[in-house]
């Protein structure tokens, strides 16, 4: 059997890797250097376009499970990427030029490989029995455009995306339920902010860090979608009258009107998460725990994505993918690693891991391999293939999961949520050999 996968990233050598170690043949398609996008500085494979880390190690949080599920996945890069790296507290940093240069190794090892420095933009390829599209957030535009032609509304630019909170660490005595005029029940969250509340947050809002952009992405992002904090040096009010607007609103406390009003609404369907409403950000993460703390019902707020603003090519998964990672228009292709929704280089690795292993199911007439939702692949499968009018690419979390209601400490509460999710992926992997 004879795979293409386009794209030479983290997901791309990952899906290849696991393709190879089952006896398929495959065909790497990189662009590198021949044609170039506007992150990567080198020609090597695997390269990690920013950030030299993957996040945190401990099995309390969704990124240290996502790693031990990948690691009874045998992930190659995650195990590659263990293998190099360096001292970063409880994260698994690692040296970059080491990375990849093993993860080259470790393909080249295999029998099988070609990989071939040319552009492709081939999505139905008859020379191949699968392919797989893992060519990234910064995919080549020839691939963009053949990707729109696939069906209406199914490719996204830029990821502009308000911040996350988890529901349980609102402040609910600083907050009240209600749709504007009374329209629409309960489906919004107030936080309401007095006069001096509103205006010690303008006021640090204004002043807050803020990322800095490359220049491929200045100019169109803003054009897209204006960040609240550009909103709040136009004038002291405009956010006011703009996304902190109070009219039609009434505090149950105060039975008045709040001088602004901050609104959430609910991310999923069980209200375990909550998105700030007009509140995309170009703000340091930091930053944003900062500010937006001091709006009173956020005081303690955990985030579970950050607002961010870039340029982010990414399919509109619910729409177009299976949980599987497969293409629902056709059998034979997949999409994997940033460009099939999920975020981040963890999360890319997996999808591509994924991308490998159920085309091998699909080979063999087996069923997908689709882990159960309380592990964290799991949940960010089915969340990508869920539908959801507003789809934006998401990180691995535990409010994701079914929830644990039963343990009341916080913290127990997380190691429970890991421990569950590894047993599951276990006894799901030894189940489905
Ligand atoms: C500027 C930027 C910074 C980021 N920083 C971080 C970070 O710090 N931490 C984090 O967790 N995530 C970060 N991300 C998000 C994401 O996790 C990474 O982009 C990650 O590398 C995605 O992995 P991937 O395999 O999907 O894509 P990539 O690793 O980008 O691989 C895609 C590959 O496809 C190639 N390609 C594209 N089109 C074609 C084509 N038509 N033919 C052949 N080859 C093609 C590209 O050259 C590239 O090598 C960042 C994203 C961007 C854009």
């Amino acid at each position: 059997m004879k795979v293409k996968i386009i794209g030479g990233g983290l997901a791309g050598c990952e899906c290849a890797y696991q393709l190879l170690k089952r006896g398929y043949t495959v065909d790497l398609y990189e662009m590198r250097p021949t044609v170039t996008t506007p992150a990567h500085k080198t020609e090597r494979l695997a390269e990690l376009v920013c950030s030299n880390s993957l996040k945190s190690v401990d099995p309390a949080t969704s990124q240290g499970t996502l790693k031990e599920e990948l690691r009874l996945l045998d992930s190659m890069l995650l195990r590659v990427a263990e293998e190099t790296c360096v001292p970063a507290g409880g994260a698994l940093s690692v040296d970059r030029d080491a990375f990849s240069s093993r993860v080259e190794k470790e393909l080249f090892a295999l029998d099988g490989l070609r990989v071939i420095r040319e552009e492709n933009s081939v999505i139905f390829d008859d020379a191949y029995d699968y392919t797989v599209v893992c060519a990234g957030p910064l995919c080549s535009k020839s691939l963009a455009d053949a990707i729109t032609t696939l069906q209406t509304d199914c490719l996204h630019f830029y990821d502009a995306v308000a911040p996350i909170v988890t529901a349980e660490s609102i402040d609910y005595d600083h907050a009240f339920f209600a749709g504007r005029y009374g329209k629409g029940g309960d489906d919004y969250l107030n936080l309401p902010l007095n006069k001096e509340e509103y205006e010690v947050f303008t006021e640090e809002l204004k002043n807050a860090e803020k990322v800095i952009l490359h220049d491929f992405e200045k100019g169109d992002v803003f054009e897209a979608c204006m960040p609240v904090e550009v909103m709040a040096q136009r004038g002291k009010d405009t956010l006011r009258f703009g996304p902190l607007r109070p009219v039609g609103l009434t505090d149950p406390k105060t039975e008045k009107r709040p001088y602004a009003v901050v609104q959430l609404r609910k991310e999923d369907r069980e209200g375990r998460m909550f998105n700030l409403v007009g509140f995309q950000t170009n703000l340091k993460f930091g930053e944003q725990k900062r500010v937006f703390g001091l709006i009173p019902a956020l005081r303690n707020a955990e985030y579970v994505r950050y607002g961010v603003m870039h340029r982010n090519t990414f399919i509109n998964a619910p729409v177009v993918l299976n949980e599987d990672f497969g293409l629902k228009a056709n059998p034979s292709v997949f999409f994997g690693g940033q460009i099939s929704g999920v975020e981040g280089y963890t999360e890319s690795i997996m999808s591509g891991l994924f991308c490998a292993l159920n085309i091998d199911r699909r080979a063999r007439g087996k069923e997908s391999f689709v882990p159960p939702e309380t592990t964290v692949c799991g949940a960010l499968m089915r969340y990508i293939a869920t539908p959801n009018k507003d789809f934006q690419p998401m990180h691995v979390s535990f409010s994701l999961l079914p929830a644990i209601t039963d343990i009341r400490d916080k913290k127990l509460r997380k190691e429970a949520y890991g421990k569950r999710a590894v047993a599951d992926m276990k006894k799901y992997i030894e189940e489905n050999q």
